[in-house]
């Protein structure tokens, strides 16, 4: 089974994120970027599959500039087989990239795509979705379990109110939850083995997919900053604050 594998570069988790000063958009210059935290999960699920002799090949993904290949590197050190980058310069959103997806999903054939259940920069949560809409491919999202078998997939997804079962016939899209696994570190030696590993690049523009944003970001700016709090010293203090401040009954 070849499983696709997509993985977008996003600034990192614990980075403070810098609005520009005019809100016109985020402020990226000396800021860390990384993998999105869910991609990685797909990737160690895709990698625990081929160590369990379900997967036969990993191949990465990544739509964006020429420093997304770094990204893809750090995903073969991890133990991607392959990588593909679809190099553009304009700003990915989840309809242009699934439809970059699609294109290749065609060309490679693999039997399963996995990606995060959403990107922790633009928080959309739709390409996965959108993929399997395109390709008329059935879906699994929030996935917190993956069992594959014989011609079919049972996954386990996080709902509200609980988790449930499905089973689906390959070739299936999933996307991951947080619970789903936890992903391993790179090692040295495998950070090394990977500079050889193949990197294929591709443009955007020969995949004959448009790109052009749909959405158009009016302003950005920073939460609101929080209040400092204040300490009481007794229960009756507290819901006589409830009360007459907070007003909750
Ligand atoms: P989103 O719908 O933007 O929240 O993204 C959901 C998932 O789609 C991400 O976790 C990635 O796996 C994938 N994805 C989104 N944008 C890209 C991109 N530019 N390149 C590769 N994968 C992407």
């Amino acid at each position: 089974m070849k499983v696709l594998v997509t993985i977008k570069r996003v600034i990192d988790y614990s980075v403070k994120v810098r609005v520009k000063r005019d809100g016109s958009g985020i402020d990226f210059s000396g800021v860390k970027m990384s993998l999105n935290p869910f991609d990685e999960i797909a990737v160690e699920e895709a990698i625990r599959q081929k160590e369990k002799g379900k997967a036969s090949e990993i191949v990465v993904v990544s739509i964006g500039e020429k420093d997304c290949q770094e990204t893809l590197r750090a995903a073969l050190a991890l133990g991607a087989d392959r990588a593909i980058h679809v190099k553009t310069s304009l700003e990915t959103q989840p309809l242009g990239v699934a439809k970059v997806l699609k294109v290749l999903v065609e060309r490679e054939k693999p039997e399963l795509v996995i990606l995060g259940k959403q990107a922790i920069d633009d928080d959309c949560n739709q390409t996965g979705q959108m993929l399997s809409a395109l390709l008329n491919w059935p879906q699994g999202t929030f996935v917190s379990k993956l069992e594959v078998m014989k011609d079919k997939i049972r996954v386990v997804r996080e709902v509200d109110g609980g988790l449930e079962t499905l089973d689906m016939p390959l070739p299936a899209i999933v996307t991951t939850d947080l619970r789903l696994n936890e992903p391993r570190y790179a090692t040295l030696p495998n950070i090394m083995k990977a500079k050889q590993k193949p990197l294929e690049e591709i443009s955007a523009i020969s995949l004959n997919v448009d790109l052009t944003p749909h959405l158009k970001t009016l302003h950005v700016k920073e939460p609101p900053k929080r209040k400092a709090g204040v300490k009481v010293k007794t229960v009756d203090e507290l819901l006589d604050k409830l009360q007459k401040e907070a007003k909750v009954f």
